[in-house]
């Protein structure tokens, strides 16, 4: 009863007085408006319940994109219906009584509780929305860096059209080589410039990847698969097999830098059987029309050097999105954070009225600070004496409030102090304070965060209980593919690097997270018309 107590003097300082004006004696269906339909929206939409709210989700983009298979969609091994999904077709399928607009909010006005959003179809209609609580899902874009050329010339890779661009172009650079080569053939006069058209054909049927992160690795491997297997075998374009090549520029000394060294080695020597040329520790720091520049980021003196490039495409990490930066801009607390930042309950910091919420990849979470509360926290001790040991005993409870805390967070094995006065505590405090770091921009996260989310809406705001747990994700591990059927596994407890059987397992993951039975039948539909016939070449 007396930790309860301290919990209850520390979580009404986190948690919001707006959950006692919640009222309750007629029971109106509070409005909560969703932004955003990715992983964070469309999650957060299937859990609210709808009996206790009056949910819209608000997005410019009609369907869901299940992101992990983009990279497929780029090599033509998947079809667009095995990732993506409607997002009226699945209001109705799960008879979810929420409405959808097609908008995009370009405005929070938080002090007067409403968003302003634009109609992609007339773009000078302004309409106003009024909310309850507002959750924003609205992701990131593909970080530019504003390295020159990038947002000119380069594809990202963010959604279904991005992926559709990439496999068009690389086919128009197939067919518009071909049509060169086969004039050259023909034409005599052409046909003695044929050095200077090997060159051409070869720029030309140069594919780039930026960023050696679980994205640019994915993309890399399937387009390697699109040439080995497809092209290659393609009478067609025989002649032209030749000229193909692939490369991935990464900054840093590892392909996928986030996962194990044994599996970043085991990356890299795969891309190397794959012909792929790997480039790491080079960046690339400008792009023009024909050529991308890339210097060492080991070697400061080493000269930059220009390589010609057919396709480049961008996959270098995450910056926000107009929206979030002009909303930071608005609210004090967060002029100066390059990311909008939450506290362990998802909840924005800043807003006075505690209902405005962030999830997924738009967000940081900036839990409340350990090291603030140290008398409280010895409180919790009781009369045992202040060690490390003490503090992983009482973890479970401690990280109710202050996530940091939990031993899935802090190693309180590694970090050993014996007896501390108060003083060192705070020390000690200011270092597990330093170490949290908030979950990477991940579609499990996104996920997670969505669940947690609405659990809290539909079980604590709707009961007015205030003694809210704060969000600690679960790391379930992560996949791959890394090409020739290979896939790597940084998992809790285990590695995998490729094998006969890693692909069926990514593929029986991958089917079980799919959200309906219609993307689960394309799927296998996709998987078995490639094995059979090849991926189609439109
Ligand atoms: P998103 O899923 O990006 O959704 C954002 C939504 O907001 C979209 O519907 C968009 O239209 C909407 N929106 C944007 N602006 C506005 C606005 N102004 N108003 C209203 N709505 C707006 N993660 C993994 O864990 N595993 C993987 O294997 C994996 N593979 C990936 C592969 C690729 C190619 C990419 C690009 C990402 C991958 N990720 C993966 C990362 C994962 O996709 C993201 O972390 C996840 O999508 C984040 O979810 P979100 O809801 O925050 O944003
Ligand atoms: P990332 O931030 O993980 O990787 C980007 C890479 O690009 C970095 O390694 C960086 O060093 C490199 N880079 C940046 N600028 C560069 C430059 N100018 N020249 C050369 N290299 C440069 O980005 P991502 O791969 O797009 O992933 C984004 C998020 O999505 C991550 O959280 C990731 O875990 C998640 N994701 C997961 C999977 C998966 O689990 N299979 C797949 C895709 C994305």
């Amino acid at each position: 009863p007396k930790i309860k107590g301290v919990f209850r003097v520390v979580s009404s300082l986190c948690n919001s007085n707006k959950l006692k004006n919640v009222n309750y004696i007629n029971k109106k269906r509070e409005k909560v408006v969703i932004l955003g339909s990715g992983w964070g929206g469309i999650h957060f939409l299937l859990n609210i319940d709808f009996q206790k709210y009056d949910v819209t989700l608000i997005s410019p983009r009609n369907y869901f994109t299940f992101t992990p298979l983009l990279p497929c969609l780029c090599s033509g091994t998947l079809n667009v219906d095995a990732c993506s999904e409607n997002v009226e077709t699945l209001l109705k399928k799960n008879k979810i009584s929420g409405k959808y607009l097609k908008l995009e909010c370009i405005d929070i006005v938080y002090k007067d509780k409403y968003i302003k959003c634009k109609d992609s179809i007339n773009s000078n209609n302004e309409i106003k929305i009024y909310y309850d609580y507002l959750v924003i899902s609205v992701g990131a874009k593909t970080n530019s860096f504003n390295i020159k050329g990038v947002d000119k010339y380069a594809f990202y890779i963010k959604d279904i059209i991005d992926a559709l661009k990439i496999r068009r172009k690389f086919i128009s650079n197939l067919e518009t080589c071909l049509k060169r080569i086969k004039t050259n053939n023909t034409n005599s006069e052409h046909y003695t410039n044929n050095n200077i058209n090997d060159d051409l054909a070869k720029n030309m049927l140069h594919v780039v990847i930026v960023g050696g992160g679980p994205t640019g690795v994915e993309v890399a491997a399937e387009l390697a698969d699109f040439v080995n297997k497809d092209i290659k075998n393609k009478n067609k374009y025989k002649e032209i097999y030749k000229y193909i090549s692939i490369s991935i520029i990464e900054g840093g000394n590892n392909l996928l830098p986030t996962f194990t060294q044994n599996i970043s080695n085991f990356t890299k020597d795969t891309f190397k059987k794959l012909n792929i040329n790997v480039y790491t520790n080079y960046y690339v720091i400008e792009i023009d029309e024909n050529n991308f520049y890339i210097k060492s980021s080991i070697n400061k003196n080493e000269e930059y050097q220009k390589i010609p490039y057919g396709i480049i495409i961008w996959a270098s990490g995450l910056a926000q999105i107009p929206l979030i930066n002009n909303f930071i801009k608005k609210i004090p607390e967060q002029v100066n954070n390059r990311i909008l930042n939450v506290n362990q309950y998802l909840r924005v910091i800043g807003i006075q009225s505690n209902n405005i919420y962030a999830i997924g990849d738009c967000k940081q979470i900036n839990p409340i600070k350990s090291h603030e509360h140290v008398n409280e926290i010895i409180n919790c001790l009781g009369n045992s004496k202040i060690t490390s040991d003490m503090l992983k005993q009482k973890s479970e409870e401690l990280s109710s409030i202050f996530p940091q805390l939990s031993d899935k967070k802090w190693d309180y094995n590694k970090n050993k102090k014996s007896e501390m006065t108060p003083k060192e505590l705070e020390k000690y405090l200011i270092m597990i304070d330093k170490n949290y770091k908030s979950p990477p921009p991940t579609a499990q996260n996104a996920k997670q965060e969505a669940f947690y989310l609405s659990n809290i809406f539909n079980n604590y705001l709707y009961n007015n209980n205030n003694i809210i747990p704060p969000f600690i994700e679960k790391w379930k591990g992560s996949l791959a593919y890394v090409g020739n059927h290979q896939v790597v596994a940084h998992l809790p407890f285990y590695e995998i690097k490729g094998g006969l059987f890693s692909f069926t397992f990514w593929k029986i993951i991958y089917m079980q997270m799919l959200l309906t039975w219609k993307s689960r039948f394309n799927f296998i539909f996709s998987f078995l018309r490639t094995k059979i016939y090849g991926r189609p070449f439109y």
